[in-house]
């Protein structure tokens, strides 16, 4: 209930919609024009937020989830009730609350959207986001497994996560592949050892680099070096799409795939266009990092794809009496894991033979340092979730 001291509910909303992303645009619902009518009524704090036909199900219930819970963790803890109505530039309409709901819950007061043939046309995506479009993700010839390695901020090794989860899949006896989708800043050429270019089929397909056992393609390796890359609207989807059709894998048991940080174009058309068997979201355990790998999470969910748990990497650091220093704090993962309701998959401490094994290129010899064993519970329990036992 809101009082002259604290803070106007209303207002809270405006703020946090802020920070809350459309995942079909990365645009947030604020700024989309999305959310609309908030007002206080009875003491509920009412909003309505409008859809197009291109959100599906499962990413309505996110959005609506993510706003309720970041009202409630920047101080409104009475209830809230979200309507949820198709045609995002539909002008704000008297709202029709239901009643209201006990505690913080939201009730979507309409069930799921209803499509809206009208919708997409009235309300055009920007130019650079990548259109929903009607066909289903399909799977990757040859690929038994897709999974998705991805995290809100960069710098948290994310890479290098990808790169040992593939070496430590291999380990198990699988066929591997890596594939670097991280367009901002391919690392997998540097931290394989890759450094002949490309190489296309007679039949013009992509043949991945063999490097340590894994099958790898990277963007990296189809550049010219040093030239700065300008991703135009639309390119990167267009990319995604190309190397997701366009490589000639073999057989491969699992594809690994190093997404950019944060939700963009890339992370949304690979949802849109490939089967994945999972993602796994990568984390410092520093509070800011964990705020970005919700937004992750959350993104995936409402994609649907499963997101198979969290691998907090840099958890701590190893001191050579066998204590240990949380450099970037303790608990929180395990929070966002709680709050979440995704496992925790792996703890990887710092260790300085994973920096070196990504910077000298050979991943094999971060087999010997601390992180190791971490790496391989890591991919003994994705492959356990993939394949739980009958
Ligand atoms: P991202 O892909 O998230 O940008 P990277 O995998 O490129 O991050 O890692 C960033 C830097 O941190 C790299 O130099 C990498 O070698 C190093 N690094 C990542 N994880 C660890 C770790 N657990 N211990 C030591 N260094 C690490």
């Amino acid at each position: 209930m809101s009082s002259p001291e604290s803070p106007d509910p209303v207002e809270i909303l405006r703020s946090v919609a802020q920070d809350v992303r459309d995942p079909l645009t990365g645009i947030s619902v604020a700024d989309s024009g999305m959310l609309s009518d908030m007002r206080m009524e009875d003491d509920v704090l009412c909003m309505r937020l409008s859809v197009t036909e291109d959100h599906r199900e499962p990413m309505v219930r996110s959005l609506v989830n993510a706003l309720g819970r970041a009202v409630t963790e920047s101080g409104w803890n009475g209830p809230i009730e979200c309507s949820v109505a198709p045609g995002v530039t539909s002008p704000p309409e008297a709202a029709t609350p239901s009643a209201p709901a006990p505690g913080n819950a939201i009730p979507s007061t309409t069930a799921p959207p209803r499509p809206n043939p009208d919708a997409a046309a009235r309300q055009p995506l920007p130019n650079n986001a990548p259109r929903a479009d009607s066909h289903q993700p399909r799977p990757i010839p040859g690929v038994g497994h897709v999974l998705a390695v991805a995290s809100g901020k960069g710098g948290v090794g994310k890479s290098t996560v990808a790169v040992q989860l593939a070496m430590a899949l291999k380990d198990l006896g699988s066929r591997v592949g890596l594939l670097d989708l991280d367009f901002y800043g391919p690392s997998i050429p540097t931290m394989m050892g890759i450094r002949q270019k490309q190489t296309v089929s007679p039949q013009k397909r992509i043949l991945p680099a063999t490097a340590h056992g894994l099958a790898c393609v990277s963007l990296g390796l189809m550049l010219d070096d040093g030239k700065p890359l300008v991703w135009r609207g639309g390119m990167i989807a267009k990319m995604v799409e190309q190397l997701l059709d366009d490589v000639d894998w073999g057989q491969l048991d699992y594809l690994v795939i190093d997404l950019p940080p944060g939700t963009g174009d890339a992370q949304l058309t690979l949802a849109q266009q490939a089967r994945l068997s999972g993602s796994v979201v990568v984390s410092t355990p520093q509070s800011l990092a964990l705020k970005d790998a919700e937004r992750g999470l959350e993104m995936f969910r409402g994609l649907d794809v499963p997101v198979l748990g969290l691998v907090e990497n840099m958890a701590w650091y190893p001191l050579p009496d066998g204590s240990r220093d949380y450099v970037f704090g303790q608990g929180g993962t395990v929070e966002l894991a709680e709050r979440s309701g995704v496992p925790v998959l792996a703890r990887i401490p710092m260790d300085a033979a994973l920096r070196l094994a990504g910077d000298q290129g050979d991943p094999g010899i971060a087999r010997d340092g601390s992180a190791f064993e971490a790496f391989n519970q890591l991919a003994k329990a994705v492959v356990e979730t993939l394949h739980p036992p009958a």
